[in-house]
Formats: structure tokens, sequence, C-alpha cells
């Protein structure tokens, strides 16, 4: 690495990042391509050799030319599908600077300065949502900062299952049996399947629409009962604060009751909504977390901490550790470890699948001193106003409705179709309704003007407003309700002709 080289192409592609912010709302927040068009603009082999004397300018300009009009802007003020990445200066130069500095810290010998500051941060970030002590260092537990929640979802999982093995038998693996709800994110399914859960056992309790989606513990006793009764072994219950389709809310201290002394380990699956917990007001959505066995959540969803940024807290790392570390490697044990002095030290590659790993906390770290916690409460904050200005006007329009209340910054909404208020829907109507539905997004989201996603919660076809972006302003959350009124009128009009 050449040092002035890169402080000159550093400047470049500094340059190039801000130029885009400050362009963003030019694009389109989805692209108008299709399939393959990017692999038609370029070379099919890599070049031999550099392509000219400065490939690195002529890179950007091919990023600009050609990749940049082929993205969904994620960073656009009008995006509001799925859930938000959001971005940050101090994030996107945390991860910069992670990358430059290009540490691998596996072990503590690995990098010390760089375990402790995750150790440090994962307490830190633990404080600010106020989780309860036990998941944090401070108090016998611990975090780590993994890349996504699916992850998390494994390496708990994982830890779960070898807990449970050792008290019961490793023979008896195709007993154990896992517990979500049927709003519960895939990942869930996918890690339980990677783990060797068998598919029979995954027992996805379904939810309705009366109890806002949520997870109901009546049900879940009633699962768990069932399956102990046939010999079964309840394993472990995932549930989920802040749900992707509708942001639902699982009642952890009633859901945790409902599993007390069945020996299950409960996760709570927090990615999106986790954050709202640096706000005292929302922190009693994750009331009776005291009893839970791990919590993960996504910075990198709605804390301003640049992709990808997953943390995870155990009440006993040992559980993790006994099921993901490993002894026997060698090589890795620096023996400079002499001079830990005996003291027990953090391996975060027990604490995860791989070995190798980023040095994420750097980010988050940045995030945390430049934001301080109160402005991390005031950006959540000002997205919920934001969502709850946006859930008045659909409100405010008599063609569409609001099926679930809104959730933190999540509005869910739809146009009646032809049922009017207080009319009773038959399925034929729902099924119309639903194609109407379908309709009126793909409109929205082709004018390139506002890019919404949809859900699919008890039979009926959704569109989900999700205000997330660092970049989003009341201006943009009131056009993009133009944009769906426009579309819905044009749609409307075109079904009763
Ligand atoms: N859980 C919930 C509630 C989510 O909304 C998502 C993604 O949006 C996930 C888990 C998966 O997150 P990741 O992409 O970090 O694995």
């Amino acid at each position: 690495l050449d040092a002035d080289e890169f402080r000159r192409q550093g400047r470049l592609v500094v340059d190039f990042i801000a130029d885009y912010y400050t362009r963003i709302e030019e694009y389109p927040v989805r692209p108008a391509v299709a399939p393959g068009f990017l692999a038609r603009l370029l070379p099919e082999t890599a070049p031999a050799r550099p392509e000219e004397a400065d490939a690195l300018a002529a890179a950007l300009r091919d990023v600009r030319e050609l990749i940049l009009p082929g993205v969904t802007h994620w960073q656009s003020p009008r995006h509001f599908a799925h859930f938000a990445a959001t971005a940050s200066n101090v994030g996107a130069l945390g991860e910069a600077l992670a990358a430059g500095l290009n540490i691998n810290p596996f072990t503590w010998a690995a990098s010390p300065a760089a375990t402790e500051l995750e150790v440090v941060v994962t307490d830190w970030l633990g404080k600010a949502l106020d989780l309860p002590e036990k998941l944090l260092f401070s108090g016998g537990g611990g975090g780590t900062l993994l890349g996504t929640s699916c992850e998390a979802m494994l390496c708990t999982i994982v830890a779960a299952r070898d807990r449970k093995l050792a008290e019961i038998g490793e023979e008896r693996v195709g007993d154990l049996v896992v517990y979500c709800s049927d709003q519960t994110h895939f990942s869930f399914q996918k890690a339980a399947r990677i783990a060797g859960i068998r598919r029979g056992n995954y027992r996805e309790i379904p939810t309705s629409r009366e109890s806002g989606f949520a997870l109901s513990p009546k049900a879940l006793a009633a699962a768990v009962r069932a399956d102990e009764a046939a010999g079964r072994v309840p394993l472990i219950l995932c549930a989920t604060v802040g749900t992707t389709p509708t942001a639902a809310v699982d009642p952890l201290r009633e859901l945790c009751a409902a599993v007390a002394g069945h020996g299950v380990w409960v996760h709570v699956d927090a990615a999106y909504a986790g954050a709202a917990c640096v706000c005292p007001e929302f922190r009693h959505t994750i009331a009776g977390a005291e009893a839970v066995d791990s919590f993960s959540t996504n910075p990198h969803k709605w804390l301003l901490a640049n992709m990808d940024c997953c943390a995870l807290w155990v009440r006993r790392p040992e559980a993790l550790t006994a099921a993901l570390g490993t002894d026997h490697d060698v090589i890795l044990r620096d023996p400079s470890a002499a001079a830990q002095g005996g003291r027990a030290v953090v391996d975060y590659k027990d604490w995860q699948v791989a070995l190798s790993r980023r040095f994420r906390a750097l980010k988050l770290w940045l995030v945390l001193r430049c934001q301080g916690v109160e402005g991390l409460r005031g950006f959540v904050r000002a997205h919920v106003r934001m969502a709850a200005a946006f859930e008045a006007m659909v409100r405010g329009d008599a063609r569409f409705e609001v099926p679930v209340p809104r959730q933190f910054a999540l509005v869910c909404f739809r146009l009646r179709g032809a049922v009017q208020v207080g009319e009773k829907r038959g399925r034929g109507d729902e099924v119309a309704a639903n194609e109407l539905n379908r309709r009126l997004l793909e409109a929205v989201n082709a004018t390139g003007r506002a890019y919404m996603s949809s859900a699919v919660v008890g039979g009926v076809y959704i569109l989900r407003c999700a205000i997330g972006n660092s970049l989003t302003e009341e201006r943009h959350v009131r056009e993009a309700w133009s944009v769906v009124q426009e579309q819905a009128t044009a749609i409307l009009a075109a079904a009763t002709r």
C-alpha cells in the first residue's frame, strides 16, 4: 500500500461518494433495468494489465455511468421499502477506517484493542438500549458484533442445541423442536435447518389480525405441552420485537412465562425495532427481557452504523463458546498470550461461525461517540413522527385503510378496493383488493419518485412504508403520499372503466 497514492485515490473516492449524496435525489429510487443489463455493458474477462494510467478514475467513471443508474438507491430519502439500512458520515468513515487498518481480531491476542473495543462497545450499546444487565459483560453475559441477524440466530440455535444435547444425549437431536410465529423472519427457519433441526420440528404458530399479529403465549404453551406429551424436546423460542411484515411486537414477559420450567432458550430478534429502545418511551416493547437468553438487533438498520452490523448479546457466553469454540488451533495461540497474565480473555472466533472477522466495533464506537445516545434518540423520534404524519394522511383518505396499527416508523396501508368503509368483505372482494394493491405498489415504484414494499398478512396484501433513512425529511414523506394518491386515482379509474 503506497501511502501517497492512497491519499490521492482516497480523495477521489471520498469526493465521489460526497457527490453521489448531493445528487442522490436525481436518480429514480428503483432503477428501470432488465436482468443482464450490466453484463452486456462490461467486458467478458478481467483486464490482464491495468487498463490505463489512472485505472481507479476510469473505474469510478464506470461506477457513475454504468453502475449507479442500475442500483436501487437505498440511501435515497424516498426509499421506504423493507427496513432502511441507515448511513451516516461516521458510519461510512468507520467502515473506511476498519478497511484501511484491515485488522482481523479473531482472538484477543490477534488484536487486543479491537477485541476489547468490541467488549466495551457492545456494553455501551446494551446500556443505551437499556437491556437487562445480565446480557452485558458487566452483568456476567456479553455481546458480539456479527454481520447479520441470520448469523445471530444460527449461533444462538447452535448454542441452545448443544447445551440441550449435553443434557439429554446427542442421539436425541431429532427430537428437538423450535418455536416461532408465522410472522417470524425466515432466517430463523433457515438457521434451524442449518443447525440440523428436523423440518417437521419447526413450529410456526399462527397469529391473527385481532392480536396484531403478535405471538400468543397461550398458543405457544399449548404447542410446547403437545410436543412434550409426544416425547419431543422443546429447544428454543424466537420471539420478535418488530416483525418484518408489520413490526408487530411479541409479548416477551408472557412468552417467557409460558415456557418457564420447560428448559426453552428464549431468543429475541429485534433486528429492526431494537434500535427504538434508545428512547425510554419504547423500552416497554422489550419488557420482560430480563428472562431471555439472547437478544439481537441490527444497528445497521436504524442506528446509523453502515452495513453490516448485528449486535448479539447472550446471558451465558459459555453456551456459545461451548458450541462454537475450537481448542486445537495451536497456530492461533500467540506465545505472547502469556502476557495475558492468566486472565480470561474474549476470543471472538468462539462466538461465531467463521474464524476471520471484521473490526466492526470501530464504526459503532464512532457512531455512539459522535451521535451520543441523545442524538440517536432524536434520529429515531424524527422517523416515528414522520411515520405518524404519513399514517394520518392515509387515514384522511377514505379510499384507504390502515389494516394494522402503525408500529415504530412502519406504516402498513392499502386501498379498500370496491368495498366501502364498514361494509362486510367477502373472499372475492379480498382477492380483488389484493390485486388492486399489487398494481398500486407497482405503479408507485415505477414512478421512481418513491419506493415501498409489500407483505401478505392473514391473506391480505398490504403496502409497507418504512421510514428510516438518514436523508428523509417531512417533504419526502408528503411527496410519497401524493405519489400514492395519484397512482391510486389512476388505478381506481382504470378498474371501474
Ligand atoms: N429479523 C427481522 C425482524 C428482520 O426484519 C430481518 C431483515 O429485515 C432479519 C431478521 C434478517 O436480517 P439480516 O439481513 O441481518 O439477516
